[in-house]
């Protein structure tokens, strides 16, 4: 039998507002621990939540960015459960009536584009953050995080594999990041996904129970821990028995999944309406305005990069990513008009380079116009790409210009014809057994005369004319 996974995510995404969701207390990542706080966010008796219409306007934004419907009446509801990190006892949520609805994005895998429904993006509050410290026989708890805003945009079970739900996890933090409303942050924490996943047979309709994986904190943890957990699931079935419906934690020390409690239906937490928070009417002249608004996404980017600056679509997907990105390579094209040329330098050397040093393109030490100008330099036959090459990798370490620095190592091409000659006439007469193999019809010794002329020059001569004086002087007579 043949088993096909059955894949939905659920993302977290904290947005970049300045204060939290239901109070004025900074949203801000990072201060000591319960500095960020306030009796609205601690759950005090008699307190009044107000929202945040930063909140509304983001989750708006991201609803019209994944073509959802933005839903003209909506409600926050409660989600009541215990834990120590929730003061309140309940979280502020949406359940029945979600701000966004019924969208989709389009992911590229392999080349094929798939479709992955969203089914909804809602608005809440997040809890706060345990802290266990081994030495001490007691948790601690952090409040600060506690009313911080999220939106949670939850996917159709449309995915299929590991790699497509890698795809989309990486569409939706590029679409939120091109938005500005969250900085898509992984390891710390703004950025959260939780896998679920099921197998069937292939071809039947009917899905498979799932289970839910959380601490996925990283795309290559989600990518480890999909495949982990389908192959887990194929085992227990193999075996004739039944997958039970669970929350698992991956562990990326021991690259495997462990059960972490049976899953909650939504009953278990007696949702209802948030009585303390008014309905939200959101009337049209407010959503036509945001979609004014919206800037540029990644899709609508790499199509004009395709039609405006002929680049293939991969060079043009590769580029959209990021919206820094895009934004480096435009910067560039501008000042020197060869887009391809511009693109291959880009993902060839610079994103290799600012791979290695673990670096973001806001921090490459070359700037659009140092690399704009060595492409000209390379483009007026003033270096050769060779040596373009070991002056990039001088602009990778001190940040100059490659004018100064072709200055100050003395790496300008030699294109003086007469030198040039000089050179070729005197290695000729020293080399009568190539010379005379080249005559015999072994045309292809003439590499053996170049990369000598290169070695006298320091690799500086234009290869250019180096080829035409010796193909001039070996066929002469
Ligand atoms: P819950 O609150 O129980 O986690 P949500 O509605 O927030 O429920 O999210 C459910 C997620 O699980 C969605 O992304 C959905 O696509 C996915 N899902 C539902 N059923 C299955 C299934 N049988 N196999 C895999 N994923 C599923
Ligand atoms: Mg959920
Ligand atoms: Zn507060």
């Amino acid at each position: 039998m043949e088993f096909e996974p059955v894949i939905g995510l659920e993302v977290h995404a904290q947005l970049k507002t300045n204060t939290k969701i239901f109070c004025s207390c900074p949203a801000s990542f990072g201060a000591p621990p319960n500095t960020h706080t306030c009796p609205v966010c601690l759950g005090m008796p008699g307190v009044l939540p107000v929202l945040n219409k930063k909140v509304v306007e983001y989750a708006i934004l991201m609803g019209i960015a994944t073509k959802c419907t933005i839903s003209k009446f909506s409600r926050f509801a409660r989600k009541n459960y215990f834990y120590p990190d929730l003061p309140k006892g309940y979280q502020i949520s949406q359940y029945e009536l979600p701000i966004c609805e019924n969208g989709y994005i389009d992911v590229d895998v392999n080349g094929l584009k798939k479709r992955i429904g969203i089914t909804r993006i809602h608005m809440e509050e997040d809890a706060g953050k345990l802290i266990h410290d081994p030495s001490r026989p007691f948790s601690m708890v952090d409040f600060n995080r506690t009313g911080v805003p999220l939106i949670e945009i939850v996917s159709e079970p449309d995915i299929r594999s590991s790699e497509e739900a890698v795809a989309y996890l990486r569409k939706i933090r590029s679409i939120l990041r091109y938005l500005d409303i969250c900085d898509g942050n992984m390891e710390e924490g703004s950025f959260r996904c939780d896998a679920n996943i099921s197998i069937r047979s292939k071809g039947s309709e009917p899905f498979g129970t799932r289970t839910e994986l959380k601490n996925l904190n990283s795309f290559k943890n989600v990518e480890k821990a999909i495949l982990y957990e389908i192959e887990r699931q194929k085992d227990i079935v193999f075996d004739g028995e039944e997958v039970i419906q669970e929350t698992r934690l991956w562990d990326p020390e021991k690259n495997n999944t462990v059960s972490m409690r049976g899953k909650e239906d939504a009953h278990d937490y007696r949702y209802f309406p948030d009585p303390d928070l008014l309905p939200l009417s959101i009337d049209d002249s407010w959503i036509a305005k945001l979609k004014k608004e919206l800037p540029e996404l990644p899709d609508e980017k790499k199509e004009r990069f395709v039609s405006e600056y002929g680049l293939p679509e991969y060079d043009a997907d590769v580029l959209t990513g990021a919206v820094e990105l895009a934004g480096y390579f435009e910067a560039c094209a501008k000042e020197f008009q060869n887009p391809k040329q511009v693109s291959n330098w880009i993902m060839g050397s610079l994103l290799g380079l600012l791979n290695a040093e673990g670096k973001t393109i806001e921090q490459s030490p070359i700037t659009p116009s140092n690399l704009a100008e060595l492409l000209k330099l390379i483009d007026q036959n003033i270096i050769s790409g060779k040596i373009a090459k070991t002056v990039f990798e001088e602009m990778a370490k001190s940040g100059k210009p490659p004018q100064e620095i072709i200055k100050e190592k003395d790496l300008v091409q030699v294109t003086d014809e007469a030198l040039l000659e000089d050179i070729a006439v005197k290695l000729i007469s020293s080399c009568p057994k190539e010379v005379a193999e080249y005559k015999a019809g072994k045309t292809k010794v003439i590499g053996f005369f170049v990369g000598k002329i290169m070695k006298e020059t320091k690799g500086k001569a234009n290869p250019e004319i180096v080829n035409r004086i010796l193909k001039d002087k070996l066929s002469a007579d």
